[in-house]
């Protein structure tokens, strides 16, 4: 049963008719609890709570089947505004975004000089600029376009999914860069032809990366709210003097909130990932699909508490 569930939230994550009519009708269903709001103010408000209690942040302006090239250069002004936004109210934040909000399903060059003009933005503002990984289709380009932008600048990194077979050697293949990356266990729906079906498996090769990084001497963050994989991270660490500051737990905004201030607690850097904006359908329902017991939420969102 919660695999049907989370296809059919995969599945309608991906429906582009209800993507727009979602953006029309604002946060909906309990999405309030996973993402902060509509607007940029919304997550800087949140950004300021969080980073009272200690907690480091990345913001995502959410934006998903950008399809023109007005549309992407409007997204890439929004991440701009984002991060004067971040560096004016003082705040301890980090940018996370998408390439295809900002054209990389119309072309490469448009990607390339939307991500230019924010990366020189975020220079100047000295704002970390993470790429979030999408589907599998998208990696390849999405590394390739990563390994051109870190020739000429420091502040940016991207993400590897733990469920992918080409992990492994891409790990080694950026180790050239030192490239900061985000690591995860995947949240898409991919063919067994390029991703380990059983969750076992996804487990074991998120530790083999994460081990492959720290040892290679890169930054490293541990995105998950898994304990098994945060005690291996930590026994890890432990095991070979790696310092604190190599490496950073990284967790949603509104997932798993006790055991973040608990890492918090005991000393490790913890960032916690805020979504904002009109565009949240696609990423709510990815987080159905991770856990369909969230389902409850929307359910009480529907129907009234
Ligand atoms: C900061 C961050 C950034 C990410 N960026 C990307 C990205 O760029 N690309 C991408 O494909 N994916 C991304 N992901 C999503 C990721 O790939 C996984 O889909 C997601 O994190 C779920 O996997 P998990 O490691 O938390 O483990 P899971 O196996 O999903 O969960 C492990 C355990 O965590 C606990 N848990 C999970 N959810 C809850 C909950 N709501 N309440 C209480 N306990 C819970 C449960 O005990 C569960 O058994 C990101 C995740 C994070 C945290």
């Amino acid at each position: 049963m919660e695999k049907i569930l989370k296809n059919f939230f995969l599945f309608m994550g991906k429906n582009k008719a209800a993507t727009k009519m979602a953006k029309k009708y604002g946060l909906r269903f309990g999405a309030g609890r996973f993402v902060a709001g509509a607007s940029l103010q919304s997550s800087i408000d949140v950004i300021r709570k969080l980073n009272a209690e200690d907690l480091y942040v990345t913001i995502d302006h959410l934006g998903e089947f950008v399809d023109n090239e007005q549309e992407a250069k409007e997204m890439t002004d929004h991440c701009i505004e984002a991060v004067k936004g971040i560096a004016e109210n003082n705040l301890n934040s980090q940018l996370s975004l998408k390439l295809t909000s900002l054209g990389l399903d119309i072309s490469r060059e448009l990607v390339l000089s939307n991500m230019k003009r924010l990366l020189a933005a975020a220079e100047e503002y000295d704002v970390f600029i993470t790429i979030d990984m999408e589907d599998e289709a998208r990696c390849q380009a999405t590394i390739d376009i990563l390994k051109e932008l870190r020739s000429e600048y420091e502040n940016i990194g991207t993400v590897l999914q733990a469920y992918l077979y080409r992990t492994v050697a891409d790990i080694q293949d950026l180790d050239s860069y030192n490239p900061n990356l985000r690591l995860v266990k995947g949240a898409y729906k991919e063919s067994p032809s390029v991703a380990f079906p059983e969750k076992k498996d996804v487990d074991e090769n998120f530790k083999k990366i994460i081990k492959m990084h720290l040892l290679n001497g890169n930054y490293t963050a541990v995105a998950t709210h898994d304990d098994n994989i945060i005690s291996y991270t930590k026994e890890l660490v432990k095991e070979h003097n790696i310092p604190n500051d190599q490496f950073e737990f990284q967790m949603l905004f509104g997932i798993r909130v006790e055991r973040q201030r608990q890492l918090r607690d005991e000393g490790y850097k913890m960032r916690v990932y805020v979504p904002y904006g009109n565009d949240w359908y696609g990423y709510f329902m990815r987080r159905l699909a991770e856990r369909p017991a969230n389902v409850a939420f929307v359910l009480k969102g529907v129907f009234g508490k």
